[in-house]
């Protein structure tokens, strides 16, 4: 496996010189979109879309929390600025988890009280 020099995902096929390989977790397709573009800007795109897992047809890992995120740009030597953590978890929030919150959150249940 190799390292995607955009994200830091480890989890590349082939190595990212490989023209067409693209990473399934930010999406970038090596010898198009990092010709097109500096590495720079294309992590600054992904991470401003909310870092979302890229490829529909590969599961994304199990632990795919911020933190997970955080520790995977280290590997690029990148580190999450607060406010691009903060956005982050603001998208993943709107995008996902809203969907997710049990029925009971969304709809609350009026408490009554007994003596
Ligand atoms: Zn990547």
């Amino acid at each position: 496996m190799n390292t995607c020099p955009v994200c830091g995902y480890e989890g590349l096929e082939l190595p990212y010189t490989e023209d067409g390989n693209i990473c399934s977790s930010c999406g970038t397709e090596f010898g198009y979109d990092d010709l097109l573009n500096s590495r720079e800007e294309l992590r600054r795109r992904w991470l401003q879309a909310g870092a979302v897992w890229w490829d529909a047809t590969m599961p994304r890992p199990a632990d795919w929390s911020v933190d997970h995120l955080v520790r995977q740009l280290r590997n690029v030597g990148y580190q999450l600025a607060s406010t691009e953590r903060m956005a982050i978890e603001a998208e993943r929030l709107n995008n996902t988890q809203l969907a997710e919150l049990p029925s009971m959150l969304k709809y609350p249940v009026e408490v009554t009280h007994r003596d």
